[in-house]
């Protein structure tokens, strides 16, 4: 991916991005003397963050299994007099700061791990394991980083306590469970994130990946893919292998479906915007010399723009059913078992962000990624917070690879490891401190007084 060095000019003071953005209260805000304001106070509370990391680190949980995690948090955030409700869906939990009349900014943090074996060395490393519910034993690892995530989430927290005096309106504290599954976001919001709590004017919410260490990237427009899973049964006719004509042949219909529905690519959607289908799952008979009955194809599908997302919905659907016709089959069970759309940064909100956090921590650690240029083809479900841009949103990218590490990869011809590996381990005291400057930032750009 082509990447901007975002260079702005820092005598563009912040009231003129007011007056593009209709957000006036930023403009009263001196990022600097902010950041110096927030690295102190993260310095204060570093070997408490940094026993929080290594104590969530060490005991990772799943999708909607994170009880643990979610206690921790909730008794962190009691302890520092936030108002908490827990059980928001499932397992995520709710803080609420409120500090006057103003705006209402949402910051969201994760809480979910992996269901794989961490690899790392790190004195800390995960060794916990789970029974799944297909009865079988894994280890889980938190080889995102939602660990540091929700380290800078209670330190953001702590940021804006001890910074009270320079913002207004309200922060809600969202601990989102089930990110992995892209469906912790959705059963939050089913559970009455925006009635039961005050409803959100801004979101914000950041991921640590393999960029260098101390380093913040805001891509434009869309950021992250939709996602969507669709199951596809195709319903034939069971015979002996040597008597086709008395079968109806699902793994026939499968094996067409799959290259098929490739057109929808290449024939249907427009050529200059991004989507992908892929089956990634084919499941069908049991014997070379018997034709089954049924065949079981598992999709994925990507994309950004929502007709785009659209259309290879449409195109999946009209596929397999054309398929099942051309072969005399009933018409198949097509399932749109779960999906998010993409995570959609606001123009000219995410260029303001940019212009403050280059002011705040240097030109040479912000990075602003211009709308035409491609996002990533990894899916979010912060997306769902913004309700198709109602709520205006920024989701942030933070570098966790020190150089020091970077080096020693490089010297050794390995690959910096990046989210989902094993060997995935950001550098925890330059990322959990970045996150807290960015996320305390962008509460401050929009409710600073
Ligand atoms: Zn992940
Ligand atoms: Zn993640």
């Amino acid at each position: 991916m082509k990447r901007f060095s975002f260079c702005s000019a820092l005598s563009l003071s912040l009231a003129l991005a007011s007056v593009v953005t209709g957000t006036p209260a930023q403009a009263k805000v001196d990022p600097s003397v902010m950041r110096s304001a927030i690295d102190t106070q993260v310095m204060r509370d570093w070997p408490e963050l940094e026993a929080l990391y290594k104590d969530l680190h060490s005991h990772p949980e799943t999708a909607f299994r994170e009880t643990r995690t979610a206690g921790v948090l909730a008794a962190r955030l009691k302890a520092m007099g936030v108002e908490v409700t827990e059980g928001v869906g499932k397992t995520g939990l709710v803080g609420i700061i409120r500090n006057g009349a103003g705006p209402t900014v949402l910051i969201r943090t994760e809480l979910d791990a992996l269901p794989m074996e961490e690899k790392t060395g790190l004195p800390y490393a995960s060794r916990a394991q789970q029974t799944n519910a297909d009865g079988k034993t894994s280890f889980v690892d938190h080889a995102c980083g939602h660990d540091i995530h929700m380290a800078w989430w209670i330190g953001t927290a702590k940021a804006l306590l001890a910074m009270k005096g320079r913002w207004h309106g309200t922060v809600i504290l969202v601990g989102q469970p089930a990110e992995e599954v892209v469906s912790g976001a959705k059963a939050m919001l089913d559970d009455g994130l925006y009635t039961r709590f005050p409803k959100p004017d801004f979101a914000f919410s950041a991921h640590i990946g393999p960029s260098p260490a101390g380093e913040v990237t805001i891509k434009q427009g869309f950021t992250t893919s939709a996602s969507d899973a669709v199951n596809v049964t195709f319903h034939g006719q069971g015979a002996h292998g040597s008597m086709p004509d008395k079968s109806i042949d699902p793994v026939v219909m499968g094996a067409r479906f799959v290259s098929d529905v490739q057109t929808v690519i290449s024939r249907q959607k427009d050529p200059m915007k991004f989507g992908v289908i892929t089956v990634g799952a084919f499941h069908a008979g049991t014997a070379a010399n018997i034709i089954p009955d049924t065949a079981e194809l598992g999709l994925t599908l990507r994309s950004y723009d929502p007709a785009v997302r659209e259309t290879l919905l449409k195109g999946v659907k009209t596929t397999a059913d054309a398929v099942a016709m051309m072969s005399g089959a009933p018409a198949p069970d097509v399932v749109h078992s779960h999906g998010t759309g993409s995570v959609n940064n606001e123009p000219a909100l995410s260029a303001q962000a940019a212009t403050m956090l280059t002011m705040a921590l240097g030109k040479n650690r912000v990075i602003l990624i211009p709308a035409s240029e491609p996002g990533w083809t990894a899916s979010e479900d912060f997306s769902e917070y913004a309700e198709g841009g109602k709520v205006r949103s920024v989701y942030f990218s933070i570098g966790g690879t020190s150089p020091e590490v970077a080096a020693r990869l490089k010297a050794e011809g390995k690959p910096v490891p990046v989210n989902h590996s094993p060997f995935f381990a950001p550098d925890p005291e330059v990322s959990i401190k970045t996150g807290v400057e960015t996320l305390t930032l962008a509460t401050l750009m929009v409710a600073g007084k």
